[in-house]
C-alpha cells in the first residue's frame, strides 16, 4: 500500500499533523507504536488556552479536570508572588483523553490509525528519497520506504514523505541524520493528595529545589496535585547521571523525595503517597534542521518545546499543522525533496523561533540564579505596578511580550536592578 504521507507518533503532533496532510488531500497513515492513544503519559497536562485552541479543540469536560487562571511562584526563602491572571488562562487535562480526542479528530478527517505499528529504520534505497529526477522538465521523487514492526511482524510501508511526530527520543530523526536535542532535561512527577490553598492557581518552585529549572504543583482539585520537577542536568546531575530517573543522590527522584520532606510549604499539604508516576524528557532547543529528503520532524522530535515552561503541546501543534500540509501539498505536487520541504522548516520558525530564542535566554539566566538572588529577585517583583502588568501580560507561550511590556512600562529601573543587565540581551 502506497501512502502520501506517514505520520510516525500518535501523540498531540502526530495527530494534528496526520489531520492537516488529511485536510489538505493526502492519503495518510499515522503510526503508534503502543496499543492504546495517550498511553503512558509524560506530561504535566498544563496547557494554556491558546494551546487548546492551537489543536482547534473546545475545553470540554472529555478531557478538562480544572481550570487555573494564575500562579504562586514561591522564592527559596518562602515568599511568594502571587500572579492573578483574572481569567482562566490554563486547562489541567486528562492527557490521555486529550490525546484521544485529537487522534479520533484525524480519523474523522480520512487518517489511517495504526496502532502497535512501530517505526524501525528506513530501508536502504529510501536515502535517497525525494532527491528527485528530472523527466520531461517534472520533478519526481522516489519513495520512502519505511520498515516497520506491526504487531511485532516486519513491513515495509512505502509512502511519499514521513513526518516524525515520535517524541523527545525520536528515532525517525536519528534515522534521517537530523540528529537530537542538544538538551534533554529529566521530568519527574507524581500525582498525590495535595491540599492546595486555592485550586485556580499553580504553584512554582524555582531555585535549589530542581536546579536549572523548576518544582510545580499543578491542582487538579482542591485535594489532588500533580507534584512534580524537571532539572537542568548539567547544573543538578554529575556528569554521566544526565537523564538517569531512579534512585542515587543527584537523580531527578531523589529531588522530588527532598521536594515533598523538606520543602516547608510542600510538606504541609501533600498527606503522602502517590496515585500516579510520570517520568520523561523535556527537549530544550530546536534541532538546527527539521526536513530533509522525504522527512519532516515536528514536536518533541524537532525540540520545539518552550525552554520557559517545557510545555510543548502549542509550539508542536502550531507547527504540526504546517508540517501536514507542507507534506501533502509537496506529496500530491510529486516533489518531497529536502528542498522542497525546506518551507517547513522556515514557515515554523518565522512563527515560532524568536519566541524560543527569547525562551532560552530566560531559562539559561533563570536557571543560573542562586537561591539569594531569587529571593531578590521575587521580592523587587512584588509591587502592584509590576503584578498588574504581569496579569495584564503574562502569556505562558510569548513570555518575551511580558517582558517587553516591562521594561517599558515604568519599571525599568526596578527591572534593571533585580535582572541586571540581562533584560537588555533579550531584544
Ligand atoms: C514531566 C513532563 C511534564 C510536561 N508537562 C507539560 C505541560 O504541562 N504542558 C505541555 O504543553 N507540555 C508538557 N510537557 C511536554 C509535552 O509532554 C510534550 O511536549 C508533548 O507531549 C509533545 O508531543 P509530541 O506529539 O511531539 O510527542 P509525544 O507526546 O511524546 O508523542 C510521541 C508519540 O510517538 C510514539 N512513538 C515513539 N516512537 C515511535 C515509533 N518508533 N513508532 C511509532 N510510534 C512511536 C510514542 O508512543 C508517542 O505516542 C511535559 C513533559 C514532561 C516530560
Amino acid at each position: 500500500m502506497k501512502y502520501d504521507v506517514v505520520v510516525v507518533g500518535a501523540g498531540p503532533v502526530g495527530s494534528t499533523a496526520a489531520r492537516y496532510a488529511a485536510m489538505n488531500g493526502a492519503k495518510v497513515l499515522l503510526l503508534e507504536e503502543h496499543s492504546s492513544i495517550g498511553s503512558p503519559v509524560g506530561c504535566t497536562g498544563l496547557l494554556s488556552t491558546r494551546a487548546v485552541e492551537e489543536c482547534d479543540l473546545k475545553p470540554s469536560d472529555e478531557f478538562v479536570f480544572n481550570s487555573v487562571r494564575g500562579a504562586f511562584v514561591h522564592a527559596p526563602d518562602g515568599q511568594y508572588l502571587p500572579i492573578d491572571g483574572k481569567q482562566t488562562k490554563a486547562y489541567v487535562v486528562s492527557r490521555k483523553n486529550f490525546d484521544r480526542a485529537l487522534a479520533v479528530m484525524a480519523v474523522e478527517e480520512g487518517v489511517e490509525l495504526s496502532l502497535k505499528t512501530r517505526a524501525v529504520g528506513f530501508e536502504k534505497e529510501s536515502s535517497e528519497a525525494g532527491t528527485g529526477t528530472k523527466e520531461n522538465g517534472t520533478k519526481k521523487s522516489s519513495p520512502v520506504k519505511l520498515k516497520v514492526l506491526r504487531n511485532g511482524k516486519p513491513e515495509t510501508i512505502s509512502t511519499s514523505v514521513v513526518i516524525g511526530a515520535d517524541g523527545v527520543k525520536s528515532r525517525i530523526a536519528s534515522y534521517a541524520g537530523l540528529g537530537k536535542p542538544a538538551r534533554i532535561l529529566p521530568g519527574i512527577q507524581i500525582e498525590a493528595p495535595y491540599a492546595s490553598d486555592d485550586s485556580d492557581f499553580v504553584e512554582l518552585f524555582p531555585g535549589s529545589s530542581a536546579p536549572g529549572f523548576f518544582a510545580w504543583t499543578v491542582p487538579l482539585d482542591e485535594k489532588v496535585s500533580r507534584i512534580g520537577l524537571a532539572l537542568e542536568p548539567g547544573l543538578a546531575l554529575e556528569p554521566g547521571l544526565a537523564c538517569k530517573i531512579g534512585p542515587g543522590e543527584n537523580s531527578p527522584l531523589s529531588y522530588l523525595e527532598k521536594l515533598l520532606c523538606s520543602n516547608p510549604h510542600i510538606k504541609e499539604r501533600y498527606s503522602g503517597g502517590m496515585l500516579d508516576f510520570v517520568v520523561g524528557g523535556i527537549p530544550i532547543g530546536p534541532l538546527e534542521k527539521t526536513f530533509s529528503d522525504g522527512v519532516l520532524l515536528a514536536g518533541d522530535a524537532a525540540g520545539q518545546t518552550k525552554p520557559t515552561s517545557g510545555g510543548g503541546v502549542y509550539t508542536g501543534a502550531f507547527a504540526a499543522k504546517i508540517a501536514g500540509k507542507i507534506a501533502a501539498e509537496a506529496a500530491l505536487e510529486g516533489d518531497t525533496s529536502a528542498r522542497r520541504l525546506s518551507e517547513y522548516d522556515r514557515l515554523w520558525r518565522k512563527g515560532l523561533a524568536k519566541e524560543l530564542e527569547v525562551g532560552m535566554k530566560i531559562h539559561d539566566y533563570m536557571g543560573k540564579l542562586e537561591d539569594s538572588q531569587l529571593n531578590e529577585l521575587i521580592g523587587s517583583l512584588n509591587t502592584p505596578s509590576i503584578l498588574n502588568t504581569i496579569t495584564e501580560y503574562g502569556d505562558m507561550d510569548h513570555p518575551s511580550v511580558l517582558m517587553r511590556k516591562l521594561m517599558f512600562s515604568g519599571n525599568s529601573l526596578r527591572l534593571m536592578k533585580a535582572f541586571g543587565t540581562f533584560v537588555k540581551t533579550l531584544f
